[in-house]
């Protein structure tokens, strides 16, 4: 169908697209591969998630705003583009959760809100005592029985009981999915946690002889653990755009369905083209897949995943109209109080980079499971909105100077109980019958960038395996 040279298509041009088309050149070059690439994007730009916005001196996410350095594939693809000058660590201090109008300190040594240090859950005023008691007791209490999956809500009320999952874990958690912890999936969350109980019995026991990775340390004694670039994530989509050297990149462009067509597959794009392909990763959100391939029965799991909306909301002060009595980073909120964000980070603090001198930047977060509508909110009101509530725990004089304002709608996957399964059935009833296309995102096996780009990285093994091997 193609000659001599394999066809191999990228379908979304987000993190994971753009990391597959990135390694794939390297690999075509290093082995002289006869392979020819081509990107498909539907939106004008490049980026899908991650976008940075410049404005009036600050630098504003609109998507995610760093990445975890220990997953090394991020900070790894900063090094392989060139771009390592530009890593900055998130300052750090303190983080609170706000329960019933208050802000309370995480409490240091926790890890997702799992204690693996005594002292400072039994000095917290987080909890009160029996709620304290009732986490001990994860001490004593016997491993559960080995199961597939559980909701991250059934596990860790199980360990630690109700009261420590609501003030602190929930909190934690939802910020990371939008979703609710009684409906997320355990082993496609946070796997490391059911394989502790099964192992040492005890969550704060086993925490404690693993060395409590991640745990919160004294402020000032560590260095941050997520990473960002100086001028902002986009940089990192700019630059792998300039690298791509031999893939041919269509924007403004979108697949709208794939189908065997010859020796391969025929790619009908929503402008009449046709492209043809012996091999192509498709890496658009689960919804857009699904439509793809419209009559097959194997894609029911991605038809049925749900996704939520969120947006946040930036805030530019001078520093004179902002009084914190909290010294830190940011927040979250627990979803037994009553306020509309869910979080806030004092960006200005966290990422001295984002924010011009003698300014303060506040992000706040809204919309997650159960509770999206005010996503749909007037930006006037979305502002009001933040404002008063912000208001509710901070001084804040006047009208912020620059606001910011980003929604985004149905775009945090919700990986449920049974997601393993789910995927792996999709997978299996893709390589029968699609061999060579490989389903691959945010919506399959970690929404992080790190896992983002670990996915890109694997498709293109599984492309040149399929195609050359
Ligand atoms: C508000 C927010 C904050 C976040 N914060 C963090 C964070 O701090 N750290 C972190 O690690 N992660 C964070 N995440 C998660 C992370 O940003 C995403 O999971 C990741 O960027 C997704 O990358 P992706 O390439 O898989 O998907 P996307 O970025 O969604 O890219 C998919 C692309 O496919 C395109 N597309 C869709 N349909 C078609 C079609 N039919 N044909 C062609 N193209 C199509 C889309 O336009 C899009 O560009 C955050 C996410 C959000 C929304």
């Amino acid at each position: 169908m193609s000659g001599e040279r394999k066809q191999i298509v990228i379908i979304g041009g987000g993190i994971t697209g753009l990391a597959a088309a990135f390694y794939l050149e390297k690999e075509i070059k290093k082995n002289d591969l006869p392979a020819e690439v081509t990107l498909v994007e539907a939106s004008p730009r490049l980026g899908g998630k991650i976008q940075t916005v410049h404005k009036d001196g600050y630098i504003v996410e609109r998507g995610p705003d760093s990445f975890l350095e220990r997953k090394q594939s991020a900070p790894q693809l900063v090094k392989d583009l060139g771009l390592e000058h530009l890593l900055v660590n998130n300052a750090t201090g303190q983080s609170y959760v706000l329960v019933n109008e208050t802000l309370y300190p995480i409490p240091e040594g926790a890890v997702m809100g799992v204690p693996t240090k005594i002292g400072p859950f039994l000095t917290t005023g987080l909890f009160s005592l029996q709620g304290k008691l009732r986490a001990g007791m994860d001490l004593v209490l016997p491993a559960s029985k080995p199961q597939e999956d559980q909701s991250l809500g059934e596990f860790f009320r199980r360990r630690v009981g109700g009261e420590v999952v609501e003030n602190l874990i929930e909190p934690l958690l939802s910020g990371i999915y939008a979703g609710d912890i009684d409906r997320l999936s355990l082993m496609s969350t946070f796997p490391q946690f059911y394989q502790t109980e099964q192992k040492h019995r005890s969550l704060i026991i086993g925490m404690k002889k693993s060395g409590g990775k991640n745990r919160q340390k004294p402020a000032a004694k560590k260095k941050g653990q997520f990473q960002t670039l100086k001028t902002g994530l986009q940089t990192i989509v700019e630059e792998l755009e300039k690298q791509l050297e031999l893939t041919k990149i269509y924007k403004g462009t979108k697949v709208v369905n794939i189908e065997r067509g010859g020796q391969g597959y025929s790619l009908k794009l929503d402008n009449g083209v046709i492209l043809q392909a012996d091999s192509a990763v498709v890496t658009a959100p689960h919804k857009a897949i699904a439509a793809m391939f419209p009559n097959e029965d194997w894609l029911k799991g991605l038809r049925e995943m749900v996704s939520t909306s969120v947006a946040n909301v930036a805030l530019g002060f001078p520093e004179e109209a902002v009084q914190m009595e909290h010294q830190g980073t940011g927040f979250v909120i627990s979803r037994n109080s009553d306020f509309s964000i869910t979080a806030c980070t004092w960006t200005n603090k966290k990422w001295p980079n984002t924010t011009p001198k003698g300014k303060v930047l506040l992000r706040a977060y809204v919309g997650k499971a159960g509770d999206e509508s005010v996503v749909d909110q007037s930006d006037n009101e979305m502002v009001r909105i933040v404002l008063e509530d912000l208001k509710r725990i901070m001084k804040i004089e006047g009208e912020p100077e620059m606001t910011c304002i980003t929604r985004w709608n149905e775009a945090m996957p919700q990986y449920h109980v049974g997601h393993k399964n789910r995927i792996k059935q999709i997978r299996e009833g893709i390589g029968t019958s699609y061999p060579g296309i490989f389903v691959t995102g945010a919506s399959f096996e970690g929404v992080g960038i790190p896992d983002c780009i670990d996915q890109g990285k694997q498709a293109v093994a599984d492309v040149i395996a399929h195609l050359f091997e």
